[in-house]
């Protein structure tokens, strides 16, 4: 079991650079970015677990898609890869210590984990050996124990290997809540620059597409817990010299075409001695940036059109993308809080997903004459003030000095 937990650890450590589930989110008072409450913790053994040597397993806090918050093990089932892609710490001919476990061994002792309370949930991917399908094959050999034959019922995200076949993508969807496909970059020349010997189109995109299929043309009661599992993918922000409008075009396609539920954006960080080691990384602004923008065009009925990109396709990092569509869109045109439709008061700073909904009620009861009934519905009055009125008249607002 020593050597069990050993391995575990080494393929643990590095997996805080795959996003999932956890990291940033969106609240309902407007689109909120958080990390820090995300950081991941480490479960300490033997103290907690009774015996079992003296490693830390990385556990991330996640918060999954119906907001349920969980502890998430993030890990890989062999860190060998014969691919060389050239941000990734696990490529081939890196010197790294590596790992590998047996889809069975493993499943046990995630098992054993999730027993102890130290993990509730998995997101499970691999370094690649002997081709995609391979891979896929052991990855999918894990969850159908689990699910199978020890019955875990708990949260799994499956991750599909580049070049998976449309039976194995199929094959995770009946196993997991969440599948993914990390396309990394947004197009073809941009991948090259990232990931020499992998195919945009047909390895990565692909199978993002066959997921779509399925889940139209097959009753979702055939998914795991009578659903289908939701597809998330992620993109190495900064990596590739990419700009955003890149990234963000990339985005859209994914959410208007193939039903994506989320695009993850991480920020591009140096590996020593990969290829990229010397390439700066990317400031933390920027994945911030392009978070917001993401929702402004997964939830808020931007397009991609009116996102305000600079000459170069940049967002600029000074200012919030929704405050800067505002200030030029709103600023001598305000809107009524008391008459405007639901897309409209979301393309108002301050005011979320959520706070549009209180909105529309509260309205229906009375109108909204000043902004401590806007604050009462958790609307963030100092963002929004300038952009509203209120039955009639503009909002004034005092900034509160203490
Ligand atoms: S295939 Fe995956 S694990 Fe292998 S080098 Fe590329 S990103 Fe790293």
């Amino acid at each position: 079991m020593d050597d069990a937990v050993a391995r575990l650890q080494a393929l643990s450590t590095q997996m805080s650079l795959e996003r999932g589930e956890e990291h940033c989110f969106v609240t309902g008072k407007d689109y909120t970015f958080s990390s820090k409450a995300n950081a991941p913790t480490t479960e300490l053994y033997p103290d907690k677990t009774g015996g079992c040597g003296s490693q830390d397993i990385f556990v991330h806090p996640a918060v999954l898609p119906n907001g349920q918050r969980i502890k998430l093990l993030k890990t890989l089932l062999s860190s060998a890869c014969e691919r060389d892609c050239y941000y990734c710490p696990f490529r081939a001919g890196r010197d790294t210590r590596r790992a590998t476990f047996q889809p069975e061994e493993f499943a046990r002792l995630f098992v054993m984990l999730a027993q102890k309370g130290i993990a509730e949930g998995m997101f499970l991917s691999s370094g690649m050996i002997g081709g995609g399908v391979r891979t896929q094959d052991k990855l999918l050999d894990t969850a159908d124990i689990l699910r199978n034959k020890l019955g875990f019922h708990g949260y799994l995200h499956l991750k599909i290997m580049p070049g998976a076949e449309r039976a194995q993508v199929e094959r995770a969807m009946h196993l997991a809540d969440r599948v993914s496909v990390n396309l990394e970059a947004p197009n073809t020349a941009r991948l090259a620059k990232l990931a020499p010997h992998k195919e945009f189109i047909e390895e990565l995109l692909q199978p993002l597409k066959w997921v779509d299929e399925i889940r139209r043309t097959q009753p979702g009661h055939r998914g795991w817990n009578g659903h289908w599992p939701s597809s998330v993918t992620q993109f190495v922000a900064g990596g590739a010299c990419e700009s955003d409008l890149e990234l963000l075009t990339a985005t859209d396609y994914l959410y208007r075409h193939l039903g994506l539920r989320r695009a993850y954006f991480s920020s591009f960080n140096p590996i020593p001695n990969t290829p990229l080691e010397n390439q700066p990384p990317t400031p933390p602004i920027r994945e911030h940036r392009l978070y917001q923008a993401s929702f402004l065009l997964r939830d808020y009925g931007f397009n991609l059109e009116e996102l305000p990109f600079e000459a170069d396709g940049r967002l600029p990092v000074q200012s919030d993308p929704k405050q800067a569509w505002a200030h030029v869109n709103l600023a001598e045109r305000p809107v009524e809080v008391n008459r405007a439709e639901r897309h409209e008061l979301l393309r108002v700073p301050g005011i979320g997903l959520k706070g549009a909904e209180a909105i529309l009620r509260a309205r229906r009861q009375a109108k909204l004459r000043d902004l401590s009934a806007l604050r009462a519905l958790g609307i963030l009055v100092g963002r929004a003030a300038p952009f509203l009125l209120l039955d009639g008249k503009r909002a004034a607002y005092q900034p509160m000095l203490f």
